[in-house]
């Protein structure tokens, strides 16, 4: 099999802030494998980027077999030559399963035996005054939950604003922002929101005061740093409630499908979220959509220059085509 890979610049419709930084652009690269097509989205705060994404690529493309029906093969020999850089390994996972999808002439989730089901996305209001992040959900109307980035000092007051402009589901991510302190204090004073949970609270590694944040709050506590494989989540088995899966910390389809299984031996809920992504990303974790509690697919709704397009947004929720892998087409 031949593997070509291009970077494209996806351009932010706003800034981008979370507590940890604030993004205009993002650089990503499609990876094609014959006719398949995946994308890379890669993140600094992991290690990657576009130079150590083609690196890797550089070096992958040669371990790729004949036949990509042998993609459990394939992977094993990928992850075996490279260590970490999941979301390199994402591009070539998301361009096999697209390409056997369109050699078999069936769309991925129904491949993986998953049935068509609509599920919710919320829609991500970055961190931004308290004014213009009221704007931002009162813009993008139709959404049933929105996605508040917390993590800074007036982020009480925020949500306080925020619930002043709509009775849609509201959902938290601090990204690491709060102390152990902080979180159950603000924790407590946000129940009377009617929030819906609330995303990595503090750093990740302290499992005790993780578990001290859940035991003295209502709101349901999620992990999303640092939770990147399957082996990261028995560890919380009893300590969060749930678990923030993305393709790009993954490294694709495959091991996101054993993350499920692993999370609900573990009673964890399930999110499948993503990085800022075109529609090659989301789409490709759309398909696993049927199988989880809660999604954060907004990443193509939040960039002007999305060169793909496929899933429908209908009241909120993404539709599923049934066009063969991953079901995308180039907007001309
Ligand atoms: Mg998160």
């Amino acid at each position: 099999m031949n593997l070509r890979y291009r970077t494209f610049e996806l351009k932010l419709k706003d800034p981008f802030t979370i507590s940890r930084g604030s993004l205009e652009s993002k650089k990503i690269i499609y990876v094609e494998i014959d006719e398949g097509i995946g994308e890379v989205s890669p993140s600094s705060y992991y290690g990657e980027n576009e130079g150590t994404v083609k690196a890797v690529l550089d070096i992958l493309k040669d371990e790729l077999l004949d036949d990509p029906l042998d993609i459990e093969a394939i992977l094993e020999k990928v992850n075996s030559k490279i260590g970490g850089n999941f979301s390199a390994k994402a591009g070539i996972d998301l361009a096999l399963h697209d390409l056997i999808g369109k050699k078999m002439n069936l769309p991925v989730h129904k491949l993986l035996g998953i049935k068509k089901k609509e599920i919710v996305t919320s829609y991500t209001i970055g961190l931004d005054t308290i004014k213009r992040m009221q704007e931002k959900v009162k813009e993008a109307k139709g959404f049933q939950v929105y996605k508040v980035k917390v993590g800074v000092a007036n982020d009480l007051k925020m949500i306080e604003a925020i619930r002043e402009v709509t009775d849609a589901k509201i959902r938290l991510d601090a990204n690491c922002g709060w102390s152990t302190k902080e979180a159950i204090k603000k924790l407590k004073v946000l129940e009377q929101f009617d929030i819906e949970l609330i995303e990595q609270p503090i750093p990740p590694g302290n499992l005790e005061d993780l578990r001290m944040i859940r035991e003295n709050t209502d709101i349901p506590v999620f992990v999303d740093e640092w939770m990147m494989t399957s082996k990261d989540i028995p560890q919380y088995k009893g300590i969060a409630d749930g678990i923030n899966i993305k393709l790009m910390k993954c490294g694709g389809i495959r091991e996101a499908l054993k993350m499920i299984h692993v999370a609900r031996a573990c009673n964890l809920k399930i999110m499948i979220g993503c990085m800022i992504e075109s529609s090659v990303g989301i789409a490709a974790g759309a398909q696993l959509a049927p199988l989880v509690d809660y999604l954060d697919l907004d990443g193509n709704l939040l960039v002007s220059n999305d060169p793909y397009s496929g899933l429908k947004l209908k009241e909120g929720k993404w539709i599923l085509n049934d066009f063969p892998g991953l079901g995308l087409k180039k907007v001309k």
